[in-house]
Parts: C-alpha cells; sequence; structure tokens
C-alpha cells in the first residue's frame, strides 16, 4: 500500500526533506506519496532570487558554505554543478564601519578570532589599550568546566570590549542578526569554544589552524562560500522540477491531529489532509501551533525559540555614478556606531554574473535584534534610510536605477544561551510522537547545509518509521 508523508513547510529544509523522501523511496522501491505543504505563494522559504534587467537580485540567502558539504552534495544531484560558482578572491576583504567610515577588517580575522598580530596592532579600528587587550589573549586562561555562555561574555573575556563591540558584534551579526549578549557560544560558535578548548587560546589555535588547515577543531577550512549563477533560487526551482505536482503552494497548516496511527492535517481552509507521516519544516513557533493539542510540552519547547526580523534592500546602480568605493565583499557596521543598517554587501564585486557590465548591484541588511524599530518603517521609508545612511557612509548620493526591499518577519532564530539543552529537550520529546520529525533553522544550525542536513535526517527518521510499521 503507498504510503503518504506529508512535509509542512517549502523552505529548504522541507525540500531537502521531501527530495530525499523521494531518492530512499525509490532506491528502496517502496511507493511513497509525498506531499510539501507550503504556506505561501513560493517555495524556498529564506531562498528567492528575483532576474531583472540583466541583474541577479537576492532577497534572502546569497551563499553557502562548502565545507559543511550537504549543501554541495544537493547541488551535485540536482545536476548543478556547472552552475556552481566561488566568491571573486580579487576582492576577498571586507570593512567595518568606524567613527562613520570603511575600515578594513584586519586580515587573519576571522568571525571571532586573531591570527595575526601586525594586522592587529596596524588597524586604526582599536584603541592602544583595544589592541593591547586583544593581543594579550594568548595569556588569559581558558575557561573551566563545560557550561554554556553568552557571545559577549566569551568575547569579554578573551579579547576584551572593544573587540566586540569594533568587530565581533557586527561580524556575528551578518549571521544571526543576534544580541551578542544572548546568542549562545556552544550552538553558534563552537568552533571557537573548541579553540579555546583545544589550545588554551584563539590565537594559538588560530595560528595552528593556519599551519594545518586540515587539523583541529574538526578539520574546517573556512570562508569557502559558493553560490549559483542563477541564483540561490536555482536550487529551488530545480527540487522544485524534480517533486512536480508534489507540491502545494497557498497550504498553511494549522493543526495536527492524530488519526489512529497517522495524521490529520487541517488546513487554514478548514480542509483537511490525510498523512502517515508528517516532517514539520515550518518555524518552531509554527511548529508549537500546529502541536498544541498533540504534546503540550513539545509545543511549548518549541515556542521558547525566539526569532527576530529583518529586511533586505538591493540597490542597482550605474558604475558611471559612483564614488571611489571601498574593495571588498561588502561594509559591517557596529551597532555602537548607532547607524540604521547592518550590513552591506557589494553583490556585483562578490560574485560574478550579478549586474550588467557596467552596473554596479549592492545589497543592505536592516532590522535584527539590535534595530528592530526599522521593520515597522514603510518600504519606501525603509529604501529611504538605506539611501541616507549610503551616502553619509560611502558618499552615494546618485539615484539608484531601481530598488528592491524584502521582508523577512520572524525569520532568524536565535541560538541564545542554553539553546542545545533546549533543542536536545526539543528532540527527545519529538522522537517519542509517532511517525513524526521535526526539521529546520532551529535547531542545530542556521545555514543552508545545515538546513539540508536537517531535512535529511527527518526525511530518514519517518521513512524508518513507517518502514518499522510495515
Ligand atoms: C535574509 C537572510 C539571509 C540569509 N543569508 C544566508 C546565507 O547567505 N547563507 C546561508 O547559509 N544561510 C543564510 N540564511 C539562513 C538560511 O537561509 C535559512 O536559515 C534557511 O534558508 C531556512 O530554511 P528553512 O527551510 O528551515 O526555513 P524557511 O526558509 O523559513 O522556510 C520555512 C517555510 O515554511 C513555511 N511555513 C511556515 N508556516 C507554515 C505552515 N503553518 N504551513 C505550511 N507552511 C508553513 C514558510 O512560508 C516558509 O516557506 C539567511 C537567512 C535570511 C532570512
Amino acid at each position: 500500500m503507498t504510503q503518504r508523508v506529508a512535509v509542512v513547510g517549502g523552505g529548504i529544509s522541507g525540500l531537502a526533506a521531501a527530495f530525499h523522501l523521494r531518492e530512499l523511496a525509490t532506491a528502496r522501491e517502496i511507493p511513497l506519496e509525498v506531499t510539501v505543504l507550503e504556506a505561501s505563494t513560493r517555495t524556498g522559504g529564506a531562498l528567492h532570487t528575483i532576474v531583472r534587467e540583466g541583474f541577479v537580485l537576492e532577497a534572502g540567502a546569497d551563499s553557502f558554505i562548502s565545507d559543511k558539504p550537504e549543501a554541495l552534495d544537493l547541488a551535485g544531484k540536482l545536476g548543478l554543478e556547472g552552475d556552481l560558482m566561488g566568491t571573486l578572491e580579487a576582492h576577498r576583504r571586507a570593512f567595518v564601519i568606524h567613527r562613520g567610515k570603511p575600515v578594513e577588517v584586519p586580515r587573519g580575522f576571522s568571525l571571532l578570532a586573531p591570527a595575526l598580530i601586525a594586522p592587529i596592532l596596524e588597524t586604526p579600528l582599536f584603541s592602544l589599550t583595544g589592541k593591547l587587550r586583544i593581543l594579550i589573549e594568548p595569556f588569559i586562561k581558558a575557561r573551566r568546566g563545560g557550561g554554556d555562555e553568552s557571545l559577549a561574555g566569551f568575547v569579554r573575556r578573551r579579547l576584551g570590549q572593544e573587540a566586540l563591540d569594533r568587530l565581533v558584534q557586527p561580524l556575528a551579526a551578518g549571521i544571526y542578526m543576534g544580541d551578542p549578549a544572548m546568542l549562545s557560544m556552544q550552538a553558534a560558535f563552537a568552533r571557537f569554544v573548541m579553540l579555546e578548548r583545544e589550545h588554551g587560546s584563539l590565537m594559538r589555535g588560530m595560528r595552528a589552524l593556519r599551519r594545518n588547515p586540515a587539523g583541529g577543531a574538526g578539520g574546517v577550512r573556512w570562508n569557502l562560500f559558493l553560490s549559483l549563477r542563477g541564483g540561490m533560487a536555482s536550487m529551488v526551482r530545480a527540487i522544485e522540477d524534480r517533486l512536480g505536482e508534489s507540491i502545494k503552494l497557498g497550504a498553511e497548516a494549522i493543526d495536527l491531529a492524530r488519526n489512529g496511527a497517522g495524521w490529520r492535517i487541517v488546513m487554514r481552509d478548514n480542509s483537511e489532509i490525510e498523512a502517515d507521516a508528517v516532517v514539520c519544516a515550518a518555524p518552531a513557533y509554527a511548529a508549537a501551533r500546529l502541536l498544541r493539542e498533540v504534546d503540550a510540552d513539545l509545543s511549548r519547547a518549541l515556542a521558547s525559540i525566539e526569532y527576530v526580523s529583518s529586511a533586505t534592500v538591493n540597490l542597482a546602480y550605474d558604475a558611471a555614478a559612483m564614488p571611489d568605493l571601498p574593495d571588498g565583499f561588502g561594509v559591517l557596521v557596529p551597532a555602537i556606531e548607532r547607524r540604521r543598517i547592518a550590513a552591506l554587501s557589494f553583490s556585483s564585486l562578490k560574485f560574478l554574473n550579478r549586474a550588467p557590465t557596467g552596473k554596479v548591484l549592492m545589497r543592505a541588511f536592516v532590522g535584527g535584534a539590535l534595530n528592530p524599530e526599522i521593520m515597522r518603517l514603510s518600504t519606501e521609508a525603509m529604501i529611504d534610510v538605506v539611501r541616507d545612511e549610503l551616502r553619509e557612509i560611502l558618499g552615494i548620493r546618485s539615484a539608484p536605477l531601481f530598488t528592491y526591499a524584502w521582508r523577512w518577519p520572524r525569520s532568524m532564530p536565535q541560538y541564545q544561551v542554553g539553546h542545545l539543552e533546549r533543542v536536545a529537550e526539543i528532540e527527545q520529546q519529538a522522537a517519542a510522537v509517532n511517525s513524526f520529525a521535526l526539521a529546520g533553522a532551529a535547531y542545530r544550525g542556521v545555514g543552508i547545509p545545515d538546513c539540508v542536513r536537517s531535512g535529511i535526517r527527518a526525511a530518514e527518521s519517518v521513512f524508518s518509521q513507517l518502514a518499522a510499521q510495515g
């Protein structure tokens, strides 16, 4: 008999789960019907590309790291190898705003760890006291005990307040748009916890990694970012092509109820869908709502994962109208600078093919935990704020050829201190719910490869549960 799996949520986690369920069913020759229920009018969630007048605009994610292999493997299975592209080496630099103007991020500084001394001494980013505080890092005793700690606590302890305010906060905001006083080291920056544990110091650990990039800290090779020629949505389109009719758009699940060993899914339009198993790949707050009647404790635990909202504003320009701009991938804006944007990418310097010849594409990030007020503005007012900031920070006075703003309400889960314990509890409770699995950015990694992995694991879990039921 054909078994039916419903995947709630058509972001990359849900799509990866549905795709892998199909793969498993084909490999084992088991008849399986997979349906993806997506509330909005498009799949992809935080992956959303718009092509306009020869520009490739990313409204959401613009790249993924290749050292966690899941997204790269998926691209391979989808026949997208030929479309993959790395960042443009020649412009591989980042800047950070200091007293209103861009300053290059010191060489060798990786997210929250310095590897080299000279660039720290030379940068105008820190005061003399701030520099000395960073450079005594190797002499600061490693923390004993295994409890979690906030990003702010960790960085203050190892590198001092200036490093936190001037560099680490904006670098970390680029990933989580979060508040460093709340973000969990163990959940969000585990590799740096490991560097401290293994080497007693971030700087020593970074040096060891540079000498032997294949060893230590899980053998990570950092900073290999990939994108796709047609934008990140190419991956979504390729999965859609494989799944075809199985995807239902405008299909918002609002409640889950048991139906024997299987499920009845209540939809927003009051229709009901029956399934033998459910993968819930919607955000944790949506999963909480779906599971209210099924398991109140699990529902409460899911609801405790906080989210923040953000928006991106793409701006297309004529290159001839641009002043001299910093030559790099982008500019980070520390909260301490009290500006209204969090970061700016020079998209057409970061990747090939993002703007036609003679044109420039930029993208600003706004909102997040430290600047939530901007989300209350109208889209026009938000774009005006971004243009004001570009004028003040970079001297860009000319009008853009066009702009494109996209809001991401409650789209970025916040891994707060204690997140891993919370997730372990959620996973334990979810494992006790028959024919059910969770996937998504809320749990064990927000990056695209993490989300793909979570989808694959959820697919494997419900597939084996169904197989066990016969
Ligand atoms: C602006 C932005 C930029 C980012 N940049 C990067 C980057 O460059 N690189 C990177 O690796 N990561 C990046 N990320 C993170 C990464 O893109 C996301 O973590 C990931 O795409 C989340 O995928 P997901 O499927 O778990 O969730 P989502 O993409 O949020 O998808 C969830 C889906 O579920 C649907 N849904 C919700 N409720 C229901 C319901 N009740 N019924 C049915 N459907 C429902 C939603 O409509 C949505 O489509 C970025 C994220 C954002 C927001």
